[in-house]
């Protein structure tokens, strides 16, 4: 689903992973590249991006590049990448590019996190079949059952056909105002359903949350003191 915290919690728990010590690659495969202008990376300026990797021109090892945050990568995406969603449907085992891309660099990394575009198509996919596990952000400012219901049989389906040890590591909810009746519904009708899926820790909602990625910093550099 659209604008529902995907890239605020790649970015943000990327960093503070990073922060933790571990080594952590942020990999943007959204043509929008929020996870890349959130980390101060100019999409327009990039010459090369995980586009390149996909149709097999450039490796992941070629694109990765270091950001303000010591032990967080990423692989930046760019615009250019809305032209894969079309051009990855020729091409041969177009659901495992990316897992295929990402192999030879996962030693080096204690957490590759891979944030997504908000639509299905063949870049989640691709997400998906690379992933080992799924995190799903849901935001309690809409109750989710519908979408969720469409996005659990979608991974059913890749974990049928792609990626059979895919796990759902967890549904976290976000954008959490207590002051709304909504959002404390929406709260308890995920724990009701997915008890023990959904993470005991809410994201509340955050004005610095928001501003962060203008600054391209994500929130360990820019409101360290954040609730
Ligand atoms: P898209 O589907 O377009 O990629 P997304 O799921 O990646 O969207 P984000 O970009 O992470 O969603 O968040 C959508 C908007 O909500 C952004 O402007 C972001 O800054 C803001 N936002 C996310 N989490 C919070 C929060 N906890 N508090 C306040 N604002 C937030
Ligand atoms: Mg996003």
């Amino acid at each position: 689903k659209g604008g529902v915290g995907k890239t605020t919690t790649a970015v943000n728990l990327g960093a503070y992973l990073a922060s933790a010590g571990k080594r952590i690659l942020l990999v943007d495969t959204d043509p929008q590249a929020n996870a890349t202008s959130s980390l101060g990376v100019d999409k327009n300026a990039l010459g090369r991006s995980i586009y390149d990797m996909l149709i097999g021109v450039e490796t992941a090892a070629s694109l990765i590049m270091v950001t303000s945050c010591p032990s967080l990568d990423l692989l930046p995406s760019s615009p250019a990448l809305a032209g894969a969603e079309v051009e990855l449907v020729e091409m041969a085992g177009r659901e495992v590019r990316l897992r295929h891309a990402l192999e030879p660099i996962r030693p080096r990394y204690d957490y590759v996190l891979i944030d997504t575009p908000p639509s299905l198509g063949m870049l989640t996919v691709n997400a998906l079949t690379a992933a080992d596990g799924v995190l799903i952000p849901i935001q309690c400012e809409y109750l989710p059952l519908e979408g969720l219901t469409q996005l659990l049989r979608t991974i059913d389906l890749v974990r049928q056909s792609l990626n059979p040890s895919l796990i759902i590591r967890g549904l976290i909810l976000t954008m959490f105002d207590a002051r709304t009746n909504l959002s404390r519904q929406v709260v308890e009708e995920i724990r009701q359903h997915f008890p023990s899926t959904a993470f005991r820790v809410v994201i509340p909602r955050s004005v610095k949350i928001s501003e962060a990625p203008s600054y391209g910093e994500p929130l360990t550099r820019f409101a360290p003191d954040s609730s």
